[in-house]
């Protein structure tokens, strides 16, 4: 079958119509671009002298426009828009309630994500590509081990969670060229779940985070630390992960002394020396800090 593309003197622009010619594109031309808001890709041509002569847009395809609610989680195709998935989370969040932490917390974080303009057209998959350390969105499907499944035409479909060795280095994911990202997954909350984002710029409305930062927590009914995950954004060149600090957290009781370890091991670990690009290193640690204080505090209220 055919499908529209547009040739000019520098670049070549398809509209595949179904997710197999998507894929058969993606091989013949692995260095090609798949654009959907264009909020990066513009940037870079613009600003950054990149050249992209072959653009293919996913606009028409149903598998990456979809969203479907699944008994475990919340499948996104990667394509839709940010204001849509604010829309349809704020839906399912009603319906859901206490299960839905984590659609909260991206609608959350969605209030501060830039400004209308670029959630009207900006995707999901563009910003998990992109994999900007400031990445507003980014520490949150880490937190919550959201999975996305990609596909190539040679290789077929796979399955792989956002977690620390997701992003491999400076706006580098584990994706190959020749993959697309069909759809991300984020799971549904237990009862005894706790999940919130927070967002430090310069200015509260559309500006870049200095400081991202996306904690999840399970405890048990003693308010013993299950399971806990601290991810950061802008404290190093990609999303962050603070392991260490996670894992020292388990099996803790949800107090103060718990916090004390947790700053600790913070310190120790969000480590940035002076020349970091952004500047700031121990403004921006002592922000991890105060922000994982906010969420003990948040925390501590729901479980009394
Ligand atoms: P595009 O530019 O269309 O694509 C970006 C990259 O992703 C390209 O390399 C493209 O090939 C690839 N890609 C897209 N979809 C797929 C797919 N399905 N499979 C494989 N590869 C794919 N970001 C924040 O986190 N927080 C902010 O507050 C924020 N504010 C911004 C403000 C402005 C003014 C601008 C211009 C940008 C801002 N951004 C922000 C960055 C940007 O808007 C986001 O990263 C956005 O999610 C990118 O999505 P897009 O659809 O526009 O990407």
């Amino acid at each position: 079958t055919s499908f529209l593309f547009y040739s000019g003197k520098n670049v070549v622009w398809f509209r595949p119509q179904s997710f197999k010619q998507m894929l058969i594109l993606k091989h013949k031309y692995p260095d090609s671009k798949i654009v959907v808001g264009n909020t990066e890709i513009g940037v870079e041509i613009k600003f950054k002298k990149k050249y992209y002569p072959i653009l293919i847009s996913p606009k028409l395809i149903k598998e990456m426009n979809n969203i479907i609610i699944k008994d475990e989680c919340v499948q996104i195709g990667a394509a839709v828009s940010l204001k849509d998935v604010n829309a349809f989370f704020q839906d399912t969040i009603k319906k859901y309630k206490g299960k839905a932490k984590i659609l909260e917390a991206v609608t959350d974080i969605l209030h501060w994500f830039a400004g209308s303009q670029i959630r009207n057209v900006a995707s999901i998959g563009g910003n998990i590509m992109t994999a900007s350390p400031v990445s507003d969105l980014n520490p949150i499907f880490m937190a919550c081990s959201a999975k996305i499944i990609v596909s190539s035409l040679q290789r077929g479909k796979r399955k792989l969670t956002i977690d620390q060795n997701f992003f491999q280095g400076y706006r580098k994911v584990a994706i190959d060229k020749d993959e697309v990202i069909l759809a991300i997954e984020i799971p549904f909350t237990d009862e005894m779940q706790y999940f919130k984002t927070y967002k430090q710029a310069r200015r509260r409305e559309d500006d870049i985070s200095i400081v991202t930062a996306a904690f999840n927590v399970k405890i048990d009914k003693q308010q013993i630390v299950e399971e806990i995950k601290l991810c950061f954004g802008g404290m190093g060149p990609t999303t962050l992960f603070a392991l260490k600090t996670s894992d020292s957290l388990k099996n803790l009781t949800w107090n103060e002394d718990m916090v004390n370890v947790a700053f600790k091991s913070l310190n120790n670990e969000l480590m940035l020396d002076n020349s970091v690009p952004g500047g700031m290193p121990e403004y921006r640690k002592s922000l991890c800090l105060s922000l994982f204080f906010r969420f003990y505090m948040y925390v501590l209220n729901e479980i009394k």
